[in-house]
């Protein structure tokens, strides 16, 4: 899971991307609204985290830009201005979901987490394919009831995994999905985490179309 979050603010930008990290998503960080657009164009993110007050592009012009584009990417609007009329242009524009500064960091994360799942057409908190189990709120893991664990980096791997089951994710794609700007990537990573993976869950789970990509079974 990819985001891109857009903040001025030193401070609030540097508390929210490692809360997120530590999460297991990668976040690449806009301090302006022009670098989030070029971001937006060169990059598909799964959610942008949005302040409205920024330097070079107000927020809400780049929401309003972006929804006439096409882009349905979701959106949490994360601002001072904490109005109601603010609120509802906010809402108007075209976000998602509106969180008013200051905010508590388990607030945002958590929601995220449930614009994520709503992008992705489940209601359900539990994440099920087979006899596999995530819980996005706790990381834990399950196949047939026992519990796996796994490393944030593992889990965040095949959360992405799951979210198409079938469709085949080249290496470049998983980094991609993994990791955010400025963080190294190490040439064979990906396949360090596939290989741990298939030996906590076993082989059959992770598959490996050659020359396409890793993919988790459709039918299970
Ligand atoms: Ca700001």
């Amino acid at each position: 899971m990819r985001l891109l979050l857009v903040e001025d603010d030193q401070m609030i930008g540097t508390a929210v991307q490692r809360g997120l990290r530590h999460e297991g998503y990668a976040v690449d960080w806009a301090q302006d609204g022009r670098a989030a657009e070029l971001a937006l164009a060169d990059q598909t993110y799964d959610l942008m985290l949005l302040d409205l007050g920024l330097p070079r592009m107000d927020g809400l012009e780049l929401l309003q830009a972006q929804r006439r584009q096409g882009n349905r990417i979701p959106v949490l609007i994360v601002t001072a201005r904490d109005a109601v009329p603010d609120r509802v242009r906010g809402l108007d524009a075209g976000a998602d979901d509106y969180l008013v500064k200051p905010f508590d960091l388990d607030e945002l994360i958590a929601r995220v987490r449930a614009l994520l799942r709503r992008n992705s057409g489940r209601a359900e908190a539990l994440i099920r394919h087979g006899g596999l189990c995530l819980n996005p709120m706790t990381h834990a893991v399950s196949l047939d009831e026992v519990t796996v664990n796994l490393t944030p980096r593992e889990y965040s791997l095949l959360l992405t995994l799951l979210q198409q089951p079938g469709k085949p994710f080249s290496r470049l794609e998983l980094e991609e999905l993994m990791y955010g700007w400025g963080q190294e990537v190490e040439s064979n990573t990906v396949e360090v985490y596939i290989h741990s993976l298939r030996r906590k869950l076993g082989a059959e789970w992770i598959r490996n179309l050659r020359g396409v990509g890793y993919f988790v079974p459709g039918e299970t």
